[in-house]
């Protein structure tokens, strides 16, 4: 049987939601949340008041982003939200389409996502390193970075000053890289999926500065879903509440808080990853610095939500390499990058990481001749 996630869907965090099943659980009678609307006077108008409010208190919790007097627009998923940014950053359209880059090795959906229409507003340009035009572009910056981990930065180099950025943040969890800043971007973006886990109930959000381009954004989730789903965005209020609320609770029950749980978790698989990688002697991992955490009050390493495998010697191709091993990796060619990498999920349930482990393990063996 092949381990079957190569996407990095975030069920490590399930035991942790098992405990707090009861203290998280909703209720949506049969009249309450019909209306397509939640506040008409606000820009982002299918928004409810009660996920506002508990978005703001995690980041407020968290010191991960600045959200006083910003706009938040919710999308389903960050995935629909990347696509209104681009939206509102290309409209009204120019006689070309604006040019989309991202320094590789880049999130391997976002080449996907910004041409599968089309569009004439806007194509991908691919690595941002390599994009020296004296034109109008947009940069996509995510730190950290999805497949690498690392912490970026935007890299375009032009004097053309008619850049424009979209951050994802969606790994700037304490649970994955030292909160080191409260970010204070135009447009910021973060997600449900990848902050506490569920990523089944597709919300996202981003922080946008300037109010007409979180009006655009909502114009185009208006266009494509009218809105998001207010059951959704009412059961993520609620997880993010039993999160704050946490931090907040003096007598703290013996339940330990998400993000302490979700940090020694990664921290752990991340040390169990690198010893089987040292034992076997195929693979190179990423290093990362140690820096401070505002939040946590002490140094960490960074523990990346994937492991960037490079594979050593004169194997050319990692994801073939590891296929022959029954492990489902994305090679590093869908991410703008070289074939000898792999993407590899460090968020998959424990028998399936401890199965992956297990599979390189083999690998040692293979090559010792046993
Ligand atoms: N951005 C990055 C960097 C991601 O890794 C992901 C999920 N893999 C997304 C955006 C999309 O997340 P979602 O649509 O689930 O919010």
């Amino acid at each position: 049987m092949f381990l079957f996630d190569d996407r990095g869907d975030p069920m490590a965090y399930e035991q942790y939601w098992k405990k707090m099943d009861d203290k998280c659980k909703v209720v949506i009678t049969g009249s309450q949340l019909m209306s397509y609307l939640s506040d008409p006077r606000k820009v982002c108008w299918f928004l409810e008041a009660e996920l506002e409010e508990a978005i703001k208190k995690l980041h407020r919790v968290v010191g991960n982003a600045v959200v006083d007097g910003r706009h938040i627009v919710v999308g389903t998923g960050s995935t629909q939200l990347y696509q209104a940014a681009l939206y509102a950053l290309t409209t009204p359209g120019g006689p070309q389409p604006i040019s989309v880059v991202c320094a590789a090795p880049y999130y391997s959906q976002y080449e996907q996502e910004t041409d599968y229409l089309r569009s004439g507003l806007y194509k991908w340009a691919g690595d941002a390193y390599a994009f020296d035009k004296e034109e109008p572009y947009i940069e996509v910056v995510t730190s950290p970075n999805n497949p690498d981990g690392s912490i970026r930065k935007a890299v375009v180099n032009s004097t053309s000053n008619e850049g424009k950025h979209i951050y994802d943040l969606a790994y700037y969890w304490p649970q994955y890289t030292a909160i080191t800043a409260a970010a204070d971007y135009d447009i910021m973006s973060f997600t449900f999926s990848k902050s506490t886990g569920h990523a089944g109930s597709r919300i996202g959000w981003s922080i946008v500065k300037d109010e007409e381009i979180a009006r655009k954004m909502t114009n185009f989730i208006e266009y494509s879903s009218i809105g998001v789903s207010k059951d959704s965005q009412h059961r993520a209020a609620t997880i993010m509440g039993v999160i704050y609320n946490s931090y907040q609770d003096i007598k703290s029950d013996s339940t330990e808080n998400f993000f302490e749980f979700g940090h020694r978790l990664m921290a752990e698989r991340w040390s169990r990853l690198r010893e089987v990688v040292a034992m076997n002697g195929f693979f190179s991992l990423p290093k990362f610095p140690r820096e401070f955490c505002l939040f946590n009050g002490d140094y960490t390493e960074s523990y990346p939500a994937f492991a960037w495998l490079k594979i050593n010697g004169d194997i050319e191709d990692c994801e073939k390499f590891l296929k022959e091993n029954k492990i489902l990796s994305r090679g590093g060619k869908r991410f703008g990058s070289d074939p000898r990498f792999a993407r590899v999920s460090m968020l998959s349930r424990e028998d399936v990481f401890e199965n992956f482990l297990n599979r390189l393990l083999t690998i040692k063996g293979i090559r010792n001749g046993h």
